[in-house]
């Protein structure tokens, strides 16, 4: 019988777990981390090993600094990194490291970089799709290695990460965690071409961190063979909220949660579903859009017209469910109390965004992908003017998002005709709520009208 010398490594079992765990893709590592104790300890190690063996390409000397660099700098690293952390295959050649920070923090890890050796190299272009959401684009090099630096415009991350060029880019993770926007498509290789990318491709633009080689793009999503469910192009998706989103977190020091959690970005990958086996292809084919896309409605002739639009596109949603809200359209005599529904798909109301308040006020552009639309409410908890007498109830009052071809709101000009002179644009909606932390809405009653003319008046 053979003696293990004594000089050999015995391989323990967590070692070969971990061996076994550095080729599996994420998701994959996390359940069997689950299982007991030891497996967690292994996943967690597993995963800062990879995510070390990742980014000491591009900072060999420094890459033990990385992770509390990129959390002062409330960075996130996207593109062909993140999908490596994300599916377990790491290639010998790596391209670039994207990293984007939030607004303000670009000179510090800018700092940072030129500190360890980087310097600047020019000659890159930022896709245009994004150039709207990023205050500044640089790129850096030290020998054959490249780092890109976007600065947001917003210090909510997501409203960058939602414009990407494909479903693919729509990856980034910080030292510590993991989101995947379309984690379905994303881990079998495939990609499916966003409306922004859409435009960058036909512009020739090279294509954000995809590579024909390694993966399957499409340019939309006709190759789905089974309905999309709430997973359709065409819904609008909240990052807060969305089961369908993937959030892994390895190490809670530098956890991805909080950018989530704290994220006000909505999105829709496309205007129009491509899949035919999609009630929201049908809709489209027939309607041309989906109809909040179509105009507010100013008349009450158009809001028989949209209620009975609700109670159609929403079979499976009793309009009853919904809840009635006070609306003043653009040219209205008087406001009238509409029903509004909650999202579909959504049995019972948990936050503000449940709400399809885009029935009767538009608050996203007119073909438009991203939307940030918490600027366009603002909810009363107490009497303006009153010494902030609190009320037995909130109300929150809702506004179009500002467009040129919004009419004046008549309406609210002849009953308040604003001391300031300013003028209200679009319709106006106002919802009635419980008076608690998450807002939870109920039934606009006529008697809340003077209240409600009180608070507008304000
Ligand atoms: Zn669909």
């Amino acid at each position: 019988m053979n003696a293990i010398p004594s000089s050999a490594r015995v391989l323990t079992a967590t070692d070969t777990s971990r061996m076994i765990m550095e080729y599996l893709a994420l998701p994959t590592m996390q359940a069997l981390g689950n299982s007991s104790h030891r497996s967690q300890t292994t996943f967690v190690s597993a995963s800062k090993a990879r995510f070390s063996s990742i980014t000491r390409r591009f900072f060999p000397n420094n890459w033990l600094e990385l992770p509390a660099t990129l959390a002062q700098n409330k960075g996130v690293i996207t593109g062909s990194a993140a999908l490596e952390m994300l599916r377990g295959e790491i290639h010998d050649e790596p391209r670039d490291l994207n990293v984007i920070v939030a607004a303000g923090h670009l000179s510090a890890m800018e700092g940072w970089l030129f500190g360890i050796g980087y310097e600047d190299a020019n000659g890159f272009h930022i896709q245009r799709p994004l150039s709207k959401f990023v205050v500044e684009f640089k790129v850096y090099k030290a020998g054959h290695r490249l780092v890109t630096l976007s600065e947001s415009t917003s210090p909510d991350i997501a409203e960058i990460i939602v414009r990407s060029p494909s479903t693919a880019d729509m990856t980034f993770m910080t030292a510590g965690g993991i989101v995947s926007l379309y984690p379905t498509w994303t881990m079998r290789s495939e990609s499916v071409v966003s409306q922004a990318g859409a435009r960058a491709w036909r512009d020739g633009v090279r294509f954000g961190s995809i590579n024909a080689e390694r993966e399957t793009t499409y340019m939309d999503n006709a190759f789905m063979d089974e309905s999309c469910g709430p997973r359709c192009p065409s819904l609008w998706r909240n990052l807060r909220s969305d089961k369908n989103i993937l959030m892994l977190d390895w190490d809670e020091h530098y956890s991805i949660r909080h950018i989530v959690q704290s994220s006000r970005t909505e999105w829709r990958l496309t205007r129009k579903c491509a899949n035919y086996h999609c009630n929201h292809y049908q809709f489209a084919r027939v309607v041309g859009t989906t109809f909040w896309e179509e105009g507010m409605p100013p008349t009450i002739h158009k809001i028989e017209d949209r209620e009975r639009d609700i109670a159609s596109h929403f079979p499976d949603q009793k309009l009853a469910t919904g809840y009635k809200s006070m609306l003043y359209t653009v040219s209205c005599l008087e406001p009238i109390i509409v029903n509004v529904p909650l999202i579909e798909g959504t049995a019972t109301y948990r936050e503000f965004e449940d709400l399809y308040v885009e029935c009767w006020v538009r608050q996203r552009g007119y073909g438009d992908c991203s939307a940030r639309r918490i600027d366009l409410r603002e909810t009363f908890r107490a009497i303006p003017a009153a010494q902030g007498l609190p009320t037995e109830h909130a109300y929150t009052i809702l506004v179009e998002k500002p467009s040129p071809i919004l009419l004046p709101n008549l309406l609210i000009d002849s009953m308040y005709s604003p001391s300031n002179g300013s003028q209200v644009y679009g319709n106006v909606l106002v919802l009635k709520h419980k008076n608690d932390p998450v807002l939870t809405p109920c039934d606009m009653r006529e008697r809340d009208k003077a209240l409600v003319d009180f608070i507008l008046g304000w």
